[in-house]
């Protein structure tokens, strides 16, 4: 008798009880042997004082099991409270987002019918950190993290899923024309990886020609890799263009566990009516029975619903009254893709999902570069009714020395001293770059010295960057005429 693996299971909120009720009848039906421990996420775990909509025992059955099959959640507006998806994929150091995104043409009506578009999202960095401050009474911050390592993994992750299920082109979106440093190195790590690659295409496209492109013309994509926000907002399109987001999978892969779910939230409009289309949940099931190394059944489910597509047997959201057969509910749905396991589509294109069991991404940390200190950006809130960017200037002369000393003052980013355009608007938010005498190496002390002569000149800083060389190569962006 074979052993079950144990799953861990989330029914949701909104609709998401009808569409896991759903889901689960298809998988024990085609027999998927998987043993589920069924926790509690969401709405009722927020309301019950969890900020993070997660209960602490919930994460022992996650631990133990590895493997989340969750269906979507409310979450609550504003109050402090945590995206329960957010939390999940980083702390589990679920990496990956995977979304495939496929249309159904003529069974559902999309102006692209034979599009297959696989996105692979970064899940972890960027500006989901998370880390924001108001730092004026004008000015917040959210700061966008971008680790060499994190990009080396998810590049080399896009390379791998290519080669497994046979691609031929990854493509890499970023806006590095504007930000050099961070998708600059999510750009530089792509172009390395690629280069392992010789047999599959590569290319690189600007984030928002990529995306009208995507919009107007997705055959032009196979694979597309990028950071995090880009990938949330151009997998939605992506999905949407395909006929209808309710059709659309996605798994959240780690090295150590894998999260499966819709791209939908929890449709809280049609919510306990038996009308939401369980097919996104079912997909991601399929998704990780191939991930448990049960690709077999997963083709075989998957099969069962492209037969039941073909039927024209839909829910609400994609029947035509041309071209559809039968509209059903949600639990009818899913009882005639029973009916449906063990044949094959007659006109759609079979699932692939690949053969052999994707390796594990290994990534070498890199801290042999020699890193060197040459100057400190202050950051200061000033009222600019109290002066001009030159009247600053004059006082942040007063706390230069020979050690460290004021060069350029910039207002949003843009050069407001010296030689400044007085019709530039000024927030109260300055960025004010020392540097010490011919540039030389500088130490902690010395921007502690500074700190507390611009303090003694009666200015408030809220928070300094430090301006390092790696290697002697700059590791910040130059300010205009720098
Ligand atoms: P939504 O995806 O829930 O709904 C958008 C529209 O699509 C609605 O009209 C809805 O009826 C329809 N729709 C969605 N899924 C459908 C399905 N399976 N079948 C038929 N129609 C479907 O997006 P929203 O309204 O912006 O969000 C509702 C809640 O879901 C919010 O609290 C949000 O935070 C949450 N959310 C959760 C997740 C998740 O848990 N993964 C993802 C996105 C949104």
């Amino acid at each position: 008798m074979s052993k079950k693996i144990p799953i861990t299971v989330a029914y949701g909120d909104g609709i998401g009880p009808e569409i896991m009720k759903a889901t689960m009848k298809v998988l024990e039906a085609a027999g998927a042997e998987l043993d589920y421990d069924v926790i509690e996420v969401g709405e009722q775990v927020y309301t019950s004082g969890h900020s993070s909509g997660i209960r602490p025992e919930a994460w022992d059955s996650l631990r133990r099991t590895r493997i989340f099959l969750k269906s979507p959640i409310t979450t609550p507006q504003g109050g402090g409270m945590k995206s329960l998806n957010v939390t999940i994929r980083k702390t589990l150091g679920l990496y990956s987002n995977i979304r495939p995104n496929v249309s159904y043409h003529p069974f559902v009506k999309t102006n692209f019918p034979s599009m297959d578009v696989l996105v692979v999202r970064e899940n972890e960095e960027d500006t989901y950190a998370g880390i924001e401050h108001q730092q004026t009474q004008d000015v917040t911050q959210c700061l966008k993290l971008i680790s060499t390592t994190g990009s080396e993994k998810i590049a080399r992750y896009a390379f791998e899923l290519a080669k497994q299920r046979g691609r031929k082109k990854v493509t890499c979106v970023t806006k590095d024309n504007i930000m050099k440093l961070t998708d600059g190195t999510f750009h530089k790590m792509f172009d390395k990886v690629a280069a392992e690659y010789p047999e599959i295409e590569n290319n690189h496209m600007i984030v928002d020609i990529g995306m009208a492109k995507l919009a107007s013309n997705p055959y032009m994509f196979d694979v597309v890799v990028l950071p995090n926000l880009y990938g949330d907002v151009l997998s939605d399109v992506a999905a949407e263009i395909t006929g209808s987001v309710g059709l659309a999978p996605s798994a959240n892969i780690g090295d150590d566990f894998a999260m499966f779910e819709a791209i939908h939230g929890s449709a809280p409009d049609i919510a306990g009516q038996d009308l939401a289309n369980p097919s996104g949940l079912i997909l991601a099931a399929c998704n990780m029975l191939a991930h448990l190394g049960m690709g077999d059944k997963a083709e075989e489910i998957h099969n069962a619903w492209l037969v039941t597509i073909e039927e024209g047997i839909h829910t609400g959201d994609i029947f035509q009254a041309e071209k559809s057969t039968l509209k059903v509910g949600t639990q009818d749905f899913a009882t005639h893709v029973i009916e449906n396991l063990g044949k094959k589509p007659h006109s759609l294109p079979k699932p692939n999902y690949g053969k052999g069991a994707m390796p594990k991404i290994v990534i070498e940390r890199d801290r042999s570069k020699t890193k060197e200190m040459i100057g400190v950006d202050v950051f200061l809130d000033w009222n600019a009714s109290e002066g001009t960017a030159d009247d600053l200037a004059a006082i942040l002369k007063k706390a230069s020395n020979d050690t460290l000393g004021i060069t350029l003052v910039t207002n949003r980013g843009v050069k407001v001293w010296p030689e400044g355009f007085p019709e530039t608007y000024c927030t109260d938010h300055w960025r004010c770059r020392f540097y010490g005498s011919e540039k030389k190496p500088i130490k902690h002390q010395d921007i502690i010295d500074l700190l507390g002569r611009v303090s003694a000149q009666g200015l408030d800083f809220i928070k300094t960057e430090h301006l390092c060389t790696f290697d002697g190569k700059i590791g910040f962006s130059l300010g205009q005429g720098e």
